[in-house]
């Protein structure tokens, strides 16, 4: 059989190093707001080129209080619009709604699955004071075109790095792109931790300051509390593995952009529509590699019945969860479609040639 993803298989390629690094965590005697913490967060500002990361515990966290540091400064206030892609996970928008920010959804590009900023004008209003951008799948977007947007109707860009750590942009790593970004360490994403965590990187001081605050009940200092923040704290544990793997990324990202070229070049089925590979100065980081197939249940009921594991990200848009029923009456083609018919592949750094040969040797043979 041929895993989505061998989380275990993923994390035994490095068990040497990070059982030391859980080891010496443990043995400090201290789990919470020390060193391990300090160092991973010093190493992430280097990797992403940021002056600010902040170790937070989960990805949703990461940008709920980046929105709530917003609201903080008075740069945001409640009933303010964020524009959000309607293509995307859930956390993206229940980081905006849980602030009392209202999400604005516009739909994905049909070819990149991303938001299609030529949409993204027609959707701003005297409200607007954001645009929330999702690498999904670790597809890269961005653009000149998004910027000038940003600037001339002076909103911020919020980039959802959950799935792209790695990823760059003429050269900048997403998460450097925006005013502020969210990552999550959750277990299978390409940095990922043995539990939750995220961080929040940006070069805004006072926005890195509020933040940081926020995460550790609005207290800079100790029993002094400046905010009602929450507890949305990096453990030392989770810090010393993520700093440990944080070596690994780039070598496993590189692996998962072969994989991708492989499916890409091979894959032959006029049944399946593939990727796009990236235009022009993107280098995606393929946390998920998806294809499309107007008969996407026939095709993953095949795959299953040939040993191979897929899933599909995502089966329900947010517009039609019950959760966000206040939408359902919204109308999002593309995004429907899209979750209609995606499929993700096998896509990490412990698929071996052979199972991905197979894997494309099955897609072929479906008819
Ligand atoms: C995983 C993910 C999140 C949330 O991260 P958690 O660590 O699970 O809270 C947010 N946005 C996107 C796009 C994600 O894939």
């Amino acid at each position: 059989m041929i895993k989505f993803l061998d989380l275990q298989k993923i994390n035994m390629l490095h068990q040497e190093q990070i059982e030391a690094r859980l080891l010496k965590a443990f043995r400090s005697g201290w789990y919470l707001l020390g060193n391990e913490v300090k160092e991973f967060e010093a190493n992430l500002a280097q990797y992403i080129g940021c002056s600010h990361a902040i170790g937070v515990a989960n990805g949703l966290d990461a940008l709920r209080l980046i929105f709530k540091a917003y609201i903080e400064l008075g740069i945001m206030q409640e009933g303010d619009e964020v524009i959000v892609p309607a293509n995307t996970y859930i956390a993206s928008v229940l980081a905006v709604t849980d602030n009392n920010l209202v999400p604005v959804f516009v739909e994905p590009d049909e070819v990149t699955f991303n938001i299609d900023i030529s949409k993204i004008e027609a959707a701003i209003t005297p409200r607007t004071k954001a645009i929330m951008v999702v690498h999904l799948y670790g597809r890269v977007v961005f653009s000149e075109d998004l910027i000038a947007l940003a600037e001339k109707h002076n909103l911020k860009i919020i980039e959802d790095n959950a799935q792209a750590i790695g990823a760059e942009w003429q050269g900048v790593k997403t998460g450097n792109l925006g005013h502020a970004a969210g990552f999550s360490f959750y277990p299978g994403k390409n940095l990922g931790a043995l539990g939750d965590a995220g961080g929040v990187t940006t070069n805004d001081e006072t926005l890195a300051k509020t933040i940081r605050a926020l995460a550790n009940y609005g207290s800079a200092q100790k029993y002094v509390n400046q905010y009602k923040g929450l507890n949305s704290r990096l453990d030392e544990m989770q810090a010393a593995v993520l700093d440990e793997k944080l070596h690994f990324l780039d070598a496993e990202n590189t692996r998962r952009r072969e994989i991708a070229k492989y499916y890409s070049r091979n894959i032959t089925n006029p049944l399946i529509t593939l990727s796009q590979m990236p235009e022009d100065g993107k280098e995606h980081v393929w946390h998920i590699y998806v294809i499309r197939a107007a008969e996407r249940d026939r095709l993953q009921q095949h795959l299953a019945d040939n040993g191979i594991q897929t899933l599909i990200h995502y089966p329900l848009p947010i517009h039609h969860q019950e959760a966000y029923k206040e939408f359902a009456h919204l109308s999002l083609p593309i995004t429907e479609a899209i979750h209609r018919e995606v499929l993700s592949l096998p896509i990490s750094p412990v698929l071996t040639d052979e199972e991905v040969q197979t894997v494309v040797t099955v897609l072929n043979g479906f008819k």
